[in-house]
């Protein structure tokens, strides 16, 4: 297949820059853990005993480092939730947690952009939380890192800081569900493939962005993203 191929002009492949690498990443699904730390959890007033789920964002909904995001439609609440993100080289239906990252290409920093108010809305009616969690420029990921390089990290600070302020901190260790398991368990649901990420979920600290703010995060020892939140669009 190429461009003729297809009655309208295809769209761009959506990717992720590589940490040193001109080539990028090619990002086919974007899946997020619902609830992965405890004070998270906990803030959030949920169920600490209930499994984590999952949920998706389009490809197409990733912007890079250093982008000025313009402050979404509908919401009058939109909360930072900085992740892990792992990126797949490779998968299948029902992976064993023991060949989990077998089929990991590597890790970076996202922010899990979340419009609070829409989505604790559908909570209470049942409805379904794309409106919350799924829309554009929602999916803000930093450079990768390949775990040929930095190994597969499971310790090391995760932060978040609005204006210098930190406002999120905790540690990979604090994952209730680690990267293999988690693997495992979306595994179950759908198949993974390559150029699949998975944002594993936000430790306490979420809060409110503004147009005019200036977010930092990071990953100790994967990498680090930075943000702007702009005026609405339009
Ligand atoms: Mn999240």
């Amino acid at each position: 297949m190429n461009a003729s191929s297809f009655v309208i002009a295809p769209p761009p492949q959506a990717a992720i820059p590589v940490a040193g690498e001109t080539q990028v990443f090619p990002v086919r699904r974007i899946w997020c853990v619902g609830r992965n730390y405890l004070e998270h959890i906990r803030e959030m007033g949920n169920d600490e005993r209930a499994p984590p789920f999952f949920f998706a964002k389009h490809a197409d909904m990733i912007v890079g480092d250093g982008a000025t995001i313009p402050y979404p439609p509908l919401t009058k609440d939109l909360h930072h939730e900085v992740e892990l993100i792992v990126a797949l080289k490779s998968g299948s239906l029902n992976i064993p947690a023991a060949r989990a990252l077998d089929h990991v290409y590597g890790y970076g920093v996202g922010i899990d952009l979340t419009r609070r108010d829409l989505q604790q809305a559908s909570r209470k009616k049942e409805r379904p939380w794309e409106i919350g969690k799924s829309f554009d420029n929602s999916a803000p990921c930093g450079a990768l890192q390949p775990a040929t390089r930095i190994g597969h990290p499971t310790k090391g600070k995760i932060w978040l800081s609005v204006n210098g302020i930190e406002k999120q901190n905790g540690d990979l260790t604090e994952l209730i569900w680690n990267v293999p398991e988690i693997i495992a368990k979306l595994s179950e649901q759908v198949a993974l493939a390559a150029g699949d990420i998975i944002m594993t979920g936000t430790p306490a600290g979420v809060g409110a962005l503004v147009p005019g703010d200036k977010v930092e995060c990071g990953v100790d020892g994967v990498g680090k993203l930075g943000i702007m939140i702009g005026q609405p669009a339009g």
